[in-house]
């Protein structure tokens, strides 16, 4: 309307209000939430789709709050962000998830979620190599998962950091792919290691142009030498043509669902004994 341009005025509604304190309360809460140790890891496991082995899996990140219960990353990570409060979670989930795969099958890889503000503070590549000799894992082992949106800023210390994890032999994944701008220039501007497609893809496959969208991204990391990976894979229709359209790997609740790092383990000694 009229008065969409008058944005100062927003600040001054009354719901507003209530939002930007209950935003507050939040970012009190996370701060205290760390030394507390309520967040929490989640593994997911991924699979390559040609062999059936799990090849991997993806730390993902849970904040079990007394007060508000178990909270998703969608609705903490931002805030943790904003407040800066990411770097040092961050460096606990990359520490965390390295422990955790240095039990695994030494062929599983390890992907870890970095954000934007992880890669701008300067410290990152420090903590990733502290997080890999306390672990003991090996650089190749580990995986880091950016969004588009990391390479959007197009900042020195960010494309500084990325190439000298990947001088380390570290290997980077290009996450969300598809949702953003740009994805075809990031893929130029900065080498990756991996695609995943955004699940919203895999989820419409049944549509026949998602379906030519999804078996183009996978010619293209074929022709790139990029591993691709589809994410979202909830039903054997979906493996099925991922298969056919050759997708190296899938990642999915078909799969499995994000669970403890003790039932990773125990699905792991379970598929080598059969
Ligand atoms: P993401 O990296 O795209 O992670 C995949 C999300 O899809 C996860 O949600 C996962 O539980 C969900 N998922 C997996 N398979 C399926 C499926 O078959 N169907 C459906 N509907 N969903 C599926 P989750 O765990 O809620 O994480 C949401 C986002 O939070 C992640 O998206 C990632 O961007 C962010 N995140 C999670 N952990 C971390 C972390 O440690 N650090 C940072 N910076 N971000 C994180
Ligand atoms: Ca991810
Ligand atoms: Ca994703
Ligand atoms: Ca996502």
């Amino acid at each position: 309307g009229k008065s969409e341009g008058r944005n100062v005025y927003r600040f001054f509604e009354p719901g507003m209000d209530a939002m930007v304190r209950e935003r507050q309360v939040l970012e009190t809460d996370l701060e205290a939430a760390l030394p507390r140790r309520e967040f929490e890891l989640d593994f997911q496991p991924i699979m390559n789709i040609a062999s059936g082995d799990i090849v991997g899996a993806e730390a993902l990140m849970r904040w079990r709050s007394p007060a508000r219960g178990l909270v998703a990353p969608d609705d903490f990570i931002p805030a943790a962000e904003e407040t800066g409060l990411i770097v040092q979670l961050g460096d606990w989930a990359l520490r965390k998830a390295c422990t955790a795969a240095a039990g695994w099958p030494h062929a599983m890889r390890i992907a870890v979620n970095v954000s934007a503000v992880q890669l701008k503070s300067g410290t990152f590549t420090r903590s990733v190599i502290s997080a890999l000799a306390f672990s003991g894992v090996p650089a190749d082992r580990l995986e880091l998962e950016i969004t588009e949106t990391v390479l959007m800023d197009e900042s020195d210390t960010v494309l500084k950091t990325l190439s000298q994890l990947r001088d380390l032999g570290i290997r980077i994944a290009l996450d969300d792919f598809g949702t953003g701008y740009s994805s075809l220039g990031y893929l130029r501007r900065f080498p990756v290691d991996k695609i995943k497609i955004d699940r919203s893809f895999i989820r419409d496959m049944d549509n026949r142009d998602t379906a030519a969208i999804v078996r183009t991204v996978i010619g293209l990391g074929a022709q790139l030498g990029i591993t691709v990976t589809a994410e979202g894979v909830e039903t054997e229709a979906q493996l099925d043509m991922l298969r056919e359209a050759g997708c190296v790997e899938a990642q999915g609740y078909l799969i499995g669902v994000p669970s403890k790092a003790a039932d990773i383990n125990r699905l792991l000694r379970s598929a080598a004994a059969l």
